[in-house]
C-alpha cells in the first residue's frame, strides 16, 4: 500500500473537508490509470492499495499532487506477533541499510484488544531485528531509520521513509487565476507555486508569429503541459500580438516599448479572466530582474488592470528560482533558444522608471487600440492539455485547427 499524508491544509477548520475532497478527487483521477489499485480514506489520511500495480509511477504521479505533503510505501502484516515479526524482517531486507545505520522501531498501538503494548512492541521487534542486521544500532533520540508499526484490527501498517510530495494546498481550493506564461524560466515556477497554494491557474501566452517561430510556441505549449502534470490538466489560451506589438514600433518611443507592451498584455488578460471567471492575474516578475521589473515599471506597467497582480516570484534571486525550475522539470524546456515576442523590436535602453501620465496619453492616441485589443480576445485559441497528450479540445469547432496547428 501506499500511505498518503495530508499538508498544511489540514489545519484549515471548516475548510477541512471541501480541501479533502477536492484532493480525493484529484488522487482518484490519477489512480484510475492504474485498474488494479484501490483507494482506502481515513481520517487525515489516503491509502492506495497497490494490487498488484508497480508502487513507481504511481509514487511519482501521486508526489504531484497538491495536498499531499509525503508519500511512505506501506507492508501490511496480519496483526498477529509472529507475522509482524516476520514482514518487518522482509521490510528491512529490502531496505538493506548500510552497515553502522542507526535505527529504532516506533510501534502504536491503534487496536486496544492486542495482546502486546506499544513500549512491548518496540522491544518484541527490535529483538530480531538486530539479531538478523547486526550491523543496525539502536538510537531512540535521532534514528536515521525509523521503523513504524501501527498495529490495527484489520492489519498491522508497517513503513518507515516518507517520500516528500508537492503539499500546500489542493488545486482550485483558493480560486482561480490567469498566469501570463513565457516561454522563459520564471513565469513556469510561478504557475507552480500558484497552483501549490490552491490556485487553479490558466496560461496565457502571447505570441507574434511570423516573428516569433512555430517551435517558440511549441515550447509554451511543452511547458504548460509538464504544469498539467501537476494539476491534472491545463488551460492555455494562445493570443496572437503581433498587431498590437507592431502598432507600438511607429510611434518614435522606443523606450517605451516594453511598458507598452506589457500593459497590453495585462488589459487582454483581464478581458481573459472576466471571461473565464478568474479573479487574479499571476505574472512571473521578480524585482529589479529587468527594467520592466524596477518598482517604478511595476507600478507603471500593473495600472492597466484592476484586478490584483500576484508576483509569487518578487523576493527570490534568480538561482533559486533556477533551482526550482529544475526541481519541477520546467528548466530543460525554458532554456531552448527560441526567441518571446518581448525579445522583439526591444529597444537598446528600455526604460526603468516610465511615467504613467506619458504612457496614457500615448494609448489614448493611438489610433484603433482598443479594438486591436478586442480583436486579439477574438483570435485567442483556447487549448486543455493533460500529461499524456489525449487533449479535449476546449472548444469543439476549434479543435480540427487545433489539431493541424498546434500539435
Ligand atoms: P520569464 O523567464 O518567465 O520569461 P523574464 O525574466 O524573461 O520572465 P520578462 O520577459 O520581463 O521576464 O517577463 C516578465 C513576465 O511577463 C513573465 O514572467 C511573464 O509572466 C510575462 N510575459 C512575458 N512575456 C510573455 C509572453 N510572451 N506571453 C505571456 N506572458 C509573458
Ligand atoms: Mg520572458
Amino acid at each position: 500500500m501506499l500511505l498518503l499524508r495530508f499538508g498544511e491544509f489540514t489545519l484549515k477548520g471548516k475548510n477541512r473537508s471541501r480541501f479533502e475532497k477536492t484532493m480525493l478527487r484529484q488522487v482518484k483521477e490519477r489512480v484510475r490509470l492504474y485498474p488494479g489499485a484501490k483507494l482506502i480514506t481515513e481520517y487525515g489520511r489516503i491509502y492506495v492499495e497497490l494490487g498488484g500495480e508497480p508502487a513507481e509511477p504511481l509514487i511519482a504521479t501521486l508526489a504531484k499532487v497538491f495536498g499531499i505533503a509525503s508519500i511512505s510505501p506501506v507492508k501490511v502484516a496480519r496483526s498477529e506477533l509472529e507475522d509482524i515479526v516476520t514482514n518487518s524482517l522482509r521490510f528491512m531486507e529490502a531496505i538493506a541499510p548500510a552497515p553502522g545505520t542507526t535505527f529504532k522501531v516506533n510501534a502504536r498501538r491503534v487496536w486496544k484488544d492486542f495482546p502486546y503494548g506499544s513500549q512491548e512492541m518496540n522491544r518484541l521487534v527490535s529483538g530480531p531485528l538486530l539479531k538478523a542486521f547486526p550491523a543496525l544500532t539502536v538510537d531512540v533520540r535521532e534514528p536515521e531509520l525509523e521503523l513504524r508499526v501501527e498495529v490495527r484490527e484489520n492489519g498491522t501498517y508497517l513503513f518507515c521513509d516518507n517520500i516528500q510530495a508537492a503539499g500546500g494546498f489542493p488545486l482550485g481550493t483558493n480560486g482561480k487565476a490567469m498566469l501570463l506564461l513565457s516561454g522563459g524560466i520564471d513565469s513556469p515556477v510561478a504557475a507552480w507555486s500558484s497552483m501549490r497554494r490552491g490556485l487553479e491557474v490558466e496560461c496565457i501566452h502571447f505570441f507574434s508569429y511570423p516573428y516569433t517561430s512555430r517551435e517558440a510556441r511549441q515550447k509554451v505549449v511543452d511547458l504548460a503541459r509538464v504544469l498539467s502534470g501537476y494539476s491534472g490538466r491545463i488551460r492555455l489560451h494562445l493570443v496572437p500580438f503581433t498587431e498590437i506589438q507592431t502598432s507600438f514600433a511607429g510611434i518614435g518611443q522606443d523606450n517605451l516599448m516594453i511598458t507598452l507592451m506589457r500593459r497590453s498584455m495585462l488589459r487582454i488578460a483581464t478581458m481573459l479572466a472576466e471571461r473565464e471567471g478568474a479573479l487574479a492575474i499571476v505574472t512571473g516578475d521578480s524585482l529589479g530582474q529587468v527594467a520592466s521589473q524596477t518598482l517604478s515599471s511595476m507600478n507603471v506597467i500593473g495600472r492597466a488592470t484592476d484586478l490584483p497582480i500576484l508576483r509569487p516570484l518578487v523576493m527570490m534571486d534568480k538561482g533559486e528560482i533556477t533551482e526550482l525550475a529544475q526541481t519541477i522539470g520546467t528548466y530543460e524546456l525554458s532554456i531552448l533558444p527560441y526567441e518571446d515576442c518581448c525579445t522583439l523590436f526591444v529597444p537598446r535602453s528600455p526604460t526603468t522608471n516610465p511615467n504613467l501620465r506619458i504612457v496614457e496619453r500615448i494609448e489614448a492616441t493611438l489610433p484603433g487600440y482598443a479594438q486591436r485589443l478586442d480583436e486579439a480576445v477574438a483570435q485567442t485559441v483556447t487549448v486543455d492539455l493533460t500529461p499524456h497528450g489525449n487533449e479535449r479540445p476546449a472548444d469543439e469547432e476549434e479543435a480540427a485547427v487545433q489539431q493541424e496547428e498546434w500539435f
